[in-house]
């Protein structure tokens, strides 16, 4: 057997850290995908996490006053994708309308995932502004989201504001948000207040 690990870089970005293993001799074919497996294909994926958990997201990057950013982490389950754990990245540049996460840095974050059976489930920022319309993602932002879609993830995005705002969007896969657990309300499909934040 061997593993084989590739590395996508797409605008001075790592996008994508895939191991290929191989059994010798080849494994035989994949047969056709069950009835089951297929209605699973075809339902629209749920990401699933605890308003707690976006609290400390919240936490997490209003801890700096211009643009925060970081990855998140989870497991596929049944349709379902878990939105888990913070994984941090250190930033190249931030300001308060950009922020730029540095490649190496982001290389060992997904490699970590991915060694540990993981999946890039969500990637969020901030606006370091308040209000609803600061959690509007921005073309750039948008066009960040395509980039992670075109490469094969499945991971959604999401914007939060020092108020507590925070609104999910992808560029063009299909998603359903849940959040569980209190502090938190939904104002719109993918689009929470978290209600329990102080204005950092
Ligand atoms: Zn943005």
């Amino acid at each position: 057997m061997f593993e084989k690990v590739e590395i996508l870089f797409n605008g001075g970005s790592v996008v994508k850290v895939s191991t290929v293993k191989q059994e010798l001799p080849e494994a035989p074919e994949k047969s056709e995908p069950k009835e089951e497996e297929q209605a699973e294909k075809d339902e629209v994926p749920v990401y699933l996490a605890t308003a707690r958990f976006l609290k400390e997201c919240h936490e997490h990057l209003m801890s700096r006053k211009t643009e925060g950013l970081h990855s998140v982490s989870g497991i596929r389950y049944n349709g379902l994708y878990t939105l888990d754990r913070l994984e941090p990245l250190d930033l190249d540049e931030s300001s308060p309308t950009y922020a730029k996460s540095n490649l190496c840095s982001t290389m060992k974050v997904l490699t970590n995932m991915h060694r540990h059976g993981e999946l890039l489930t969500g990637m969020f920022h901030s606006h370091p502004w308040v209000g609803r319309s600061a959690v509007q993602p921005s073309s750039t932002d948008i066009n960040n989201q395509k980039k992670h879609e075109d490469a094969g993830y499945r991971n959604v995005s999401a914007v939060f504001s020092r108020d507590g705002w925070v609104r999910f969007f992808t560029a063009g896969i299909p998603f359903r948000i849940k959040i569980e657990g209190k502090g938190i309300e939904r104002v719109t499909e993918n689009l929470f207040r978290l209600t329990e934040t102080e204005d950092l």
